[in-house]
């Protein structure tokens, strides 16, 4: 018969094995919990908006090793106008944020990016993630970088909520942006609602805009009028099938392009003029 001593020490170890297991399916869950966030995460929003240079998202994600050295050059340069417990424009992404963890990304109407002219986050970037290339414009020999070359996003205007297309005088946006009367000019217009007065309407140019989001920042109305988006998900793609007639170059897209028709369907055999008037009395 085995004594009272040996069965107390059976109990406590069962209990420290129950509560082993317990500990372990906690970790795996809180584990896959973390890991299923971070699969979550690791997506990239398509509103998400990089720093200078930046490569395409995909390639980004790819490349860039989340070390936060651009952050860590920005920190010092950004300044932090409203006060707030950000600091610096770009920020690493975090848990929560709902961005790829660990890379950089910036809020323009909290801080946007203020245009540094030595842009040091791609001089502090070592993976190429940030691509000096991409700032220097090599078509006029250039060699060093050019922040107005950067394609962060690019500006977009909701009719509807600036209050300049109300005919209330604002152009917050426009003198806040560094590419004065290029990225943004103002377009004068008659007030049809009051018949007597000028309104001057802002307008963004995509190709000049490089995204910063000063304008967004600078916006008047309660939610900016004014934001910048991702340039792939802001603008359109007429596609190859548009030709620009009154565009030389475009035009000579259409040598050796044969304008013989070659599609025969019982209906274009005949003038649609024809069967369309079909049974049609102009009587
Ligand atoms: S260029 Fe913009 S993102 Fe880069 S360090 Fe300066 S403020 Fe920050
Ligand atoms: S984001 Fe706004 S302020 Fe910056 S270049 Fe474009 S239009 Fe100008």
């Amino acid at each position: 018969m085995k004594s009272p001593k040996s069965k107390k020490i059976k109990i406590s170890e069962r209990r420290r094995f129950i509560s082993l297991v317990t500990q372990s399916i906690g970790i795996t869950a809180l584990g896959g919990f973390i890991w299923s966030g971070y699969l979550q995460e690791a997506k990239a929003t398509p509103l998400i908006l990089r720093p200078p240079g930046a490569l395409k998202e995909d390639d980004f994600l790819k490349t860039c090793i989340k070390c936060g050295l651009c952050a860590e050059a920005c920190k010092n340069r950004s300044s932090n106008p409203d006060q707030t417990h950000q600091t610096s424009t770009l920020i690493m992404a975090k848990p929560g944020d709902g961005m790829p963890m660990g890379t950089p990304y910036f809020i323009p109407r909290s801080i946007p990016c203020t245009m540094c002219e030595d842009i040091p986050c791609v001089e502090a970037c070592p993976s190429g993630s940030l691509d000096k290339n991409l700032l220097i414009d090599m078509a006029k020999n250039r060699t060093k970088m050019d922040i107005n070359k950067a394609k962060m996003g690019v500006a977009m205007i909701d009719p509807h909520a600036c209050i300049a297309y109300w005919g209330i005088q604002c152009d917050a946006c426009f003198r806040a942006c560094p590419l004065l009367n290029t990225a943004i000019t103002l377009e004068l217009k008659k007030n049809d609602r009051t018949g007597k007065h000028a309104m001057l309407l802002p307008f963004v140019h995509a190709d000049a805009c490089t995204g910063c989001g000063l304008c967004e920042h600078a916006c008047v109305t309660e939610k900016a009028a004014i934001r910048v988006l991702p340039v792939e998900v802001a603008l359109g793609k007429a596609g190859d099938r548009y030709i620009k007639g009154w565009d030389k170059a475009d035009e000579n897209r259409l040598e050796g392009v044969s304008t013989k028709t070659t599609t025969q369907t019982k209906r274009s055999a005949k003038n649609p003029t024809d069967y369309l008037n079909e049974g049609v009395s102009y009587e």
